[in-house]
């Protein structure tokens, strides 16, 4: 196949140069013995502001990105699933839609299948059709862009596309937020909402209680460049631990201000937002929580109305407001909630300092990526530092291979298309 033609599958030029990947198509009859006929893509995201308030049904804003999974695929009458990764070299992922499916080992890739296929069912009546399918992905796993969630997206759309489940974008971002949690993270639903609903040069206004989607113009010249520090993020694996204790405390601290302010238990952070001003809940909370549920609790409401305030100047075209906004986030991620690192710390200070207007670690933290908004003139300054950055570790750390600088591409979201070798995968963006 022509290069032109596997860089339009989504095969990176430096996977090209080193010769490490071939076409997906012949890797898929490679391992499954004939070509596949569809193909199920959903890009992953990078988040502008908002982070950790998606499972407090807070909002967030993320943009779909151009880097995606792709399960490149076949379907089968038998209700069998069986899925490869080109970048996990483990035996495929094997099961029947119709047996009972329990969780492997805690961090394994094919969990993520295992989640895609129980979410998927529960909508889908007996005797359903499987599949065939093997994973190529440009979106480094566990760099918090969500390559987790573009792989569920991307296989359970593909079931419920292949099943006539007819289900809307929405309801199947819902039912995929859902079941992702198979995994035993207790995340929230930003990640496949924005799979399922990017949209080309937008923003993506994201609420919660209902799920709500708002596309919000990004205004030319604007660029968001991601720097991936090239540590990874397991949020299954090494993370999870952490992830889970800040949802759990963040619950903690919401019921106790239901209990200080004298209302139910059950109260959502919307509805507790919606009680009373922000400076007031801060002072009740200050009184009421330990120091620990203070600082996420004071994360949590600040970087909601951070969020407001950024959709804002995104409105108006302010730049500075709204970098302003992402470094204030990036603190509070820093020391109220205490999920950065010193190498996300480091790349958001090269960021500003070549002229960024703002940047922030993105995503869940603990290692991952950051973004930073640079206009025109500083675009070129703040790519180059940062390319500068993260090909030099810091002192203590190991030389981090899969590190990468590029600008965000905001795309369309989720699609199941057709894979006829005479049929090239189309590029996905046009942002
Ligand atoms: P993020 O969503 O920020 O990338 P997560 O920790 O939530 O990070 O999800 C990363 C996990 O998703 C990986 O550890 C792996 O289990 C799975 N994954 C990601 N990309 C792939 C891929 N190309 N093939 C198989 N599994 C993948
Ligand atoms: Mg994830």
């Amino acid at each position: 196949m022509r290069r032109s033609r596997l860089r339009q599958a989504g095969v990176s030029r430096l996977e090209l140069r080193c010769g490490t990947v071939s076409d997906p198509r012949e890797s898929f009859k490679d391992a499954f013995g004939d070509w596949p006929t569809l193909v199920s893509e959903a890009p992953g995201r990078v988040n502008l502001i908002g982070d950790h308030t998606d499972y407090n049904e807070l909002p967030v804003l993320p943009i779909a990105l151009a880097e995606r999974v792709r399960l490149w695929l076949r379907p089968r009458e038998d209700g069998r699933v069986r899925v490869g990764s080109a970048d996990f070299p483990d035996a495929p992922e094997s099961f029947d839609l119709g047996d009972p499916i329990e969780p492997r080992g805690s961090g394994d890739w094919r969990n993520y299948v295992r989640a895609a296929a129980t979410g998927a069912r529960t909508v889908l009546p007996d005797g359903v059709r499987g599949l065939d399918g093997w994973i190529v992905s440009d979106l480094p796993p566990a760099s918090g862009l969500s390559s987790s969630s573009a792989l569920v997206v991307a296989v359970m759309h593909a079931l419920l596309e292949l099943n006539g489940a007819g289900l809307g974008r929405l309801e199947v971002a819902v039912l995929a937020a859902r079941a992702e949690r198979f995994v035993g993270t207790q995340g929230g639903g930003m990640d496949q909402a924005a799979a399922l609903c990017g949209r080309a040069g937008h923003a993506l206004l994201i609420e919660f209680g209902p799920l709500r989607v708002r596309p919000v113009s990004v205004p030319s010249g604007w660029c968001f460049v991601v720097a991936y520090t090239g540590t990874p993020a397991e949020k299954s694996g090494r993370a999870q631990r952490e992830y889970n204790e800040r949802v759990a405390s963040c619950r903690a601290a919401l019921d106790r201000m239901g209990e200080a302010i004298g209302v139910d238990r059950a109260l959502s952070y919307p509805a507790l937002l919606a009680q009373a001003a922000l400076p007031d809940l801060l002072t009740v909370a200050a009184r009421v929580l330990e120091p620990r549920h203070l600082a996420r609790f004071r994360h949590t409401v600040t970087e909601a109305t951070r969020v407001r305030a950024a959709v804002q100047a995104l409105e108006e075209g302010d730049p500075g407001r709204f970098g302003r906004l992402m470094s204030e986030s990036h603190e509070s991620l820093k020391g109220d909630y205490g999920v950065s690192t010193a190498e996300l710390d480091r790349l958001v200070t090269v960021a500003t300092t070549a002229g960024a207007e703002g940047a922030r670690l993105t995503g869940a933290g603990f290692g991952g990526s950051i973004v930073a908004l640079a206009g025109p003139s500083a675009l070129d300054a703040v790519e180059s530092a940062l390319r500068q950055a993260v090909s030099e570790p810091m002192a203590d750390t190991e030389p981090r291979p899969g590190a990468r600088v590029f600008p965000a591409r905001a795309s369309n979201g989720a699609v199941v298309r057709d894979a006829a070798p005479g049929d090239p995968a189309a590029p996905a963006a046009n942002g």
